[in-house]
């Protein structure tokens, strides 16, 4: 699970961003930190790199992979 410390730093939202998944080997849609869904793993990418593919971890569950977003960050103008 992801940590953080200063929580005052960050903004909770309701943005749509968050509710998607995504599959491996595809395009992060936004920059930040993704959770796979299922193995809890967790990654920090840059917008538009590849999120990692199948092989990323090895699953005792057979569960399926899916990056879903966490957190992003907000660039200023
Ligand atoms: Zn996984």
């Amino acid at each position: 699970m992801a940590l953080y410390k200063n929580g005052g730093a960050l903004t909770h939202t309701l943005d749509n961003a968050f509710d998607g998944t995504h599959s491996p080997g595809t395009a992060a849609p936004h920059p930040g930190i993704y959770k796979c869904t299922g193995c809890g793993d967790e990654i920090a990418i840059a917008g538009g790199h590849t999120l990692p593919p199948q092989n990323h971890r090895q699953h005792n569950t057979g569960a399926r992979i899916a990056w879903q977003l966490l957190v992003y960050p907000v660039q200023q103008n």
